[in-house]
């Protein structure tokens, strides 16, 4: 196989909460992760020369080594000897710095792709140890669909699909670090922590109800004091017809839920007239991920 083309899909947080920090700086989470099917589109192509190289058309994206498709790419090609060169081409559209795991879905399809092109041999469990060394989120992305992620992110529990909604993402014109959130949460600030264990409960029972009670982030009271307009964006959306609203990852990005899709698409037409978002789609939950 010589050339290949995946879409690699966007994912939001249904819940995320931070149980504590370590002394190494990371922090333990547990997040309800959930595919949608927003998605980055990634063709790959051998070469003969043994080069790595990687074209995109988010100008401001880095193409070197600090973009995460190039360090999946190499950290395969280095363990198995891979003398043949790749060249990828990258066609964003997941928004960028988001909370979307736009970075990490990239990744993990060249994981899935190089597995394939190269005949690796290579099982899920198998990839997504090597995938981790790339990113906490990366071997949730090769998975996909409905998870609970424990640990830093690399301990996961796949769970049954999601109750079926509609879904709008909408990402105002803001930047925000997800350093910076991590580096601002004071744990011993936070009087509610989300219902982890509740919303897994939910979405076993196929409870869209009791998923959309327990929508929470623990990192909304860091980001959207800093960024009134993602309180903004959740309102309006609420005002015209959401179940519920939540910010994904570290923001900014906002989605929300509807059970109706005529509704949603209200919505979306009136979040649009408010042009307080720079990217907004109206999408689904998925079970796919890295899919041609
Ligand atoms: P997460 O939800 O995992 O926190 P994110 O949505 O906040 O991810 P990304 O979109 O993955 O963030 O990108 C964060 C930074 O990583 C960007 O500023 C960018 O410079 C860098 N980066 C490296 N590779 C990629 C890539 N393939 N796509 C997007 N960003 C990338």
């Amino acid at each position: 196989m010589d050339k290949l083309t995946l879409k690699a899909m966007a994912k939001i947080n249904l819940g995320l909460d931070v149980v504590r920090r370590r002394e190494d700086g990371y922090h333990e989470v547990r997040m309800i992760m959930q595919t949608v099917n927003l998605y980055d589109r990634l063709t790959f192509e051998k070469k003969k020369e043994d080069v790595l190289q990687m074209e995109t058309n988010m100008k401001r994206l880095p193409t070197d080594q600090n973009n995460l498709v190039i360090r999946a790419a190499a950290l395969l090609k280095e363990e198995f000897g891979i003398r043949e060169g790749l060249a990828v081409r990258l066609e964003k559209r997941i928004p960028v710095a988001a909370g979307m795991a736009g970075g990490s879905t990239d990744a993990a399809a060249v994981f899935v792709a190089m597995n394939r092109m190269f005949a690796l041999g290579l099982d899920e469990k198998e990839l997504e140890a090597r995938a981790v060394k790339i990113g906490a989120d990366v071997p949730y992305c090769i998975r996909g669909g409905t998870a609970l992620s424990e640990g830093i992110g690399e301990k996961l529990t796949t769970l049954p699909p999601a109750p079926s909604c509609h879904v709008i993402v909408a990402k105002p014109f803001i930047h925000v670090s997800t350093k910076w959130v991590y580096q601002n949460l004071h744990l011993e600030n936070v009087k509610e922590h989300p219902d982890i264990d509740g919303m897994v409960e939910s979405i076993r029972k196929g409870e869209l109800s009791g998923v959309v009670k327990r929508l929470s982030n623990v990192l909304e009271t860091v980001t959207v004091p800093r960024n009134p307009v993602i309180a903004r964006i959740k309102e309006i959306l609420m005002k015209n017809g959401a179940l519920g609203a939540l910010m994904s990852g570290s923001g900014p990005t906002v989605f929300a839920l509807f059970d109706d899709r005529k509704q949603a698409e209200l919505a979306l037409e009136r979040l649009r007239g408010t042009k307080l978002a720079a990217q907004s789609y109206l999408t689904t939950f998925t079970d796919h991920t890295c899919v041609g």
